[in-house]
């Protein structure tokens, strides 16, 4: 990729965590520490990977995303209005009564495929659309990004059964590795050791990269597009709260609203870095 482009990937993950840490305070509920972390993978697929558009939502031929670790939807939010799928203003509703837009992806939101959240959904879902386009001769990809704790869950291990078994190329999982979960560390909590060799075992093309690094993660995508004959998983090395230093790699952060002191902080410490770029 080139360096310009680069930094302008780079400028839109901070303007997108700054409105999930926006929304969040503004809310008073989020999952602001897994929002912070999967915010680069998103901003790869929707800015620069993904075949999707407002103006595309029926065509048969759009790329699918489904966010499988559906409670970093306030980052999903985030995207989608930027991308122009529904005025931002709409997201000062967010978690508010009677508001579409939940702490949960829904499909009444524009750009929303499918809802998700309640975990080890996503990538069953996924492998139906993958196959899908096979049986129907179409291009598009399918993209599903779930989380590391997630991957406890028994369906995601049918689901990467099937896609192992069906040899979907056409479809590239994301597990945002970050090495957290809402009660602990993924090691103390289920241990996910040993990802990479597990993923393998199901027939998938493994990827292990840092997850927060832009450059990496397109990288990693243009690899799994060219890869044949199997899906792929890509391993995001990811820090939790990703971004804003005291919400980094802290448990408690899994779920908690910054004070309008942390808020500000946040703000300043987005702003360094946007500076910095
Ligand atoms: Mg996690």
């Amino acid at each position: 990729m080139e360096q310009q482009e680069l930094r302008s990937l780079q400028k839109k993950a901070v303007a997108i965590r700054r409105e999930i840490v926006t929304m969040i305070h503004q809310a008073g509920t989020g999952h602001i520490g897994g929002d912070l972390s999967v915010t680069d993978i998103l901003v790869d697929l929707y800015y620069k990977q993904m075949n999707v558009s407002p103006e595309q939502q029926k065509n048969p031929e759009r790329d699918r995303f489904i966010l499988s670790k559906g409670h970093s939807v306030e980052a999903l939010y985030a995207v989608l209005a930027d991308k122009g799928y529904f005025p931002k203003e709409e997201l000062e509703t967010y978690a508010q009564y009677g508001s579409k837009f939940i702490g949960h992806p829904n499909n009444k939101i524009p750009g929303i495929e499918v809802n998700s959240g309640s975990l080890g959904h996503g990538l069953s879902v996924g492998v139906g659309m993958a196959l899908a386009a096979r049986m129907d001769g179409r291009g598009y990809r399918t993209y599903v990004v779930m989380g590391d704790g997630e991957c406890a869950e028994g369906s995601v291990w049918e689901a990467a059964m099937a896609g192992g078994h069906y040899k979907l190329d056409n479809l590239t999982a994301f597990v945002d590795r970050n090495r957290l979960q809402i009660s602990g560390t993924t090691e103390e909590v289920m241990t996910q050791d040993s990802a990479e060799e597990r993923w393998a075992a199901f027939g998938w093309n493994v990827l292990s990269i840092p997850g927060n690094d832009l450059a990496a993660i397109d990288d990693a995508v243009d690899l799994a597009k060219r890869t044949k004959g199997k899906p792929t998983v890509i391993i995001a090395n990811t820090t939790k709260g990703c971004g804003v230093s005291f919400i980094e790699n802290q448990v408690a952060w899994h779920h908690k609203v910054p004070t309008d002191e942390q808020y500000q902080k946040a703000l300043e410490e987005l702003a360094a870095k946007e500076a910095s770029l």
